[in-house]
């Protein structure tokens, strides 16, 4: 755990007794704050109060004795309208912040020099982020890998010399971080998502490009309109920029070209690494997302020749277009984290010939929009709710059956890729839908996914399964 020792003695309110709300608000009681917390849950604030949490209603606290706020990122900042202990916060003129601004401020004050590489981005934070950690820990760096990924980040251990942090952030903690300030900071695309919660894309653009405009290396993917502007305006103004592009070659950056990550500088160009035969960075997303990683490992001191190593191993990440199987020249690969269609198309764009299962929970509009994809696909096995929709859009297109369930799916398909002269071919689990018509959520989905490949008779796993 790292102790908040930036506020000791002070006093410190808190909202959002969640996963990481409890673990921010015993890093804080740790390093010497006199904390209260709440939460409009009782059943959260009884978790927190058991777990040694002081807690009280923050309607009830006098406002002038505080120092700071700590909002949890899952509670409305701004949009759709501030939260009521955002309002008393500010009507008090009391800063608010979130554990990643915690845990800057505690890096700045016991180990500046610390490297600390943070990334964000619409898409692809948790597979860049992953990656630059695996990187690092396979050549051998004491690592520290957390944030929105899912481990707290205040959970991990203590800054200091020579240890690396790599932190995924949501604009949410961006937002909640005034004054974050990476060594490399990550901005890899900006699309329209989550604007319920930021209003308009501006604003939107705006969190996220204050997380580079605060690095010492700014590591921007200029693929999008609003990330090139961005990397034009914090250049501008004095930030180091490094640029690099899924899409075309770069005068001064790194690129992807033929499968490889190209660096241009000073009018030459060379490859820097080879992604080509790596099945866990497969498509033009992935490239986007390897490049920045070799721009920020880089940005860190890390060598090239560890940077490849750590490329070549890296293993991907569970549920996103993870190759699980294989039976001859037939892949299985579990991208059950594709619960809308516009998540489905980079796995679908991956591979050449695909034997698909999809549905679920319908997600709206379907998957009318995959339609350019559709010629890629050998069948389509197609289960839960969605199945009669889907089979709707497939129409005449694209051979499907309704096998109902996830299990049925897979032994079928198995069944008939094997059979399939035009290999290598894949059998592709990306739904398009959310899980909860038959799972409790897409990990479970995708375990169970996982579990009907390893019963595929002559199958070689190639991840390793419980039992
Ligand atoms: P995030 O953490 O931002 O949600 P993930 O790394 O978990 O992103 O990837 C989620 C899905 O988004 C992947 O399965 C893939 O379909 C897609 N994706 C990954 N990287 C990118 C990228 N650079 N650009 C667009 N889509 C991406």
């Amino acid at each position: 755990m790292i102790a908040v020792t930036t506020l000791r003695n002070r006093n410190v309110a808190l909202f959002g007794l969640g996963g990481s709300g409890i673990a921010t608000a015993q890093a804080l009681v740790e390093g010497g704050a006199n904390v209260t917390a709440w939460d409009d849950n009782p059943d959260s604030v009884a978790k927190a109060a058991a777990a040694g949490i002081p807690t009280a209603d923050l309607r009830q606290v006098d406002w002038s004795g505080i120092s700071s706020f700590v909002l949890s990122p899952g509670v409305p900042l701004t949009h759709p309208k501030p939260h009521w202990s955002v309002d008393l916060a500010r009507a008090a003129g009391v800063e608010i912040v979130g554990d990643v601004e915690l845990f800057v401020r505690e890096r700045r004050a016991h180990a500046p020099d610390c490297p600390f590489i943070a990334i964000t981005g619409t898409n692809g934070k948790s597979t860049t982020t992953a990656l630059i950690a695996h990187i690092l820990k396979a050549s051998g760096r004491d690592t520290q890998l957390g944030g929105n990924i899912g481990t707290a980040v205040l959970t991990l251990d203590p800054p200091k010399a020579g240890r690396f942090y790599v932190v995924e952030c949501s604009s949410y903690q961006i937002d909640l971080s005034p004054t974050i300030d990476p060594t490399a900071g990550i901005l890899l695309n900006l699309t329209p998502d989550h604007l319920d919660r930021h209003g308009t894309m501006q604003h939107y653009a705006d969190i996220k490009e204050r997380l580079v405009a605060g690095s010492d290396t700014a590591v921007v993917a200029v693929d999008d309109s609003f990330t090139a502007l961005i990397a034009d305006r914090i250049e501008r103004s004095g930030t180091k920029v490094v640029r690099v592009s899924r899409r075309r070659p770069l005068a001064d950056g790194f690129y992807a070209e033929g499968g490889h990550i190209r660096f241009a500088h000073g009018g030459t160009s060379r490859p820097v690494a080879d992604l080509s035969e790596i099945q866990t960075l497969r498509g033009g997303h992935n490239a986007q997302n390897a490049a920045a990683a070799i721009a920020a490992c880089l940005a860190v001191g890390v060598g090239e020749e560890e940077i490849r190593k750590g490329l070549a191993s890296f293993p991907g990440l569970k549920h996103r277009m993870q190759p699980v199987g294989r039976k001859g020249g037939v892949v299985f690969v579990n991208d059950s984290k594709a619960t809308n269609a516009d998540a489905a198309a980079p796995a679908l764009s991956s591979y050449d010939r695909i034997y698909w299962i999809a549905g679920g929970l319908p997600k709206e509009g379907g998957i009318a929009s995959l339609s350019g994809f559709f010629p890629r696909i050998a069948k389509a096995y197609l289960i839960g709710e969605a199945a009669a929709a889907f089979a709707v859009t497939l129409g005449e297109q694209v051979p499907y059956e309704i096998s109902g369930t996830l299990e049925r799916a897979v032994a079928h398909a198995a069944a008939d890729a094997a059979g399939d002269a035009n290999g290598p071919v894949a059998v592709l689990l990306s739904p398009a839908c959310a899980s909860f018509d038959q799972y409790k959520n897409f990990e479970v989905r995708g375990d169970a996914f996982v579990g009907h490949v390893a019963a595929v008779a002559g199958v070689e796993m190639l991840i390793e399964t419980n039992g």
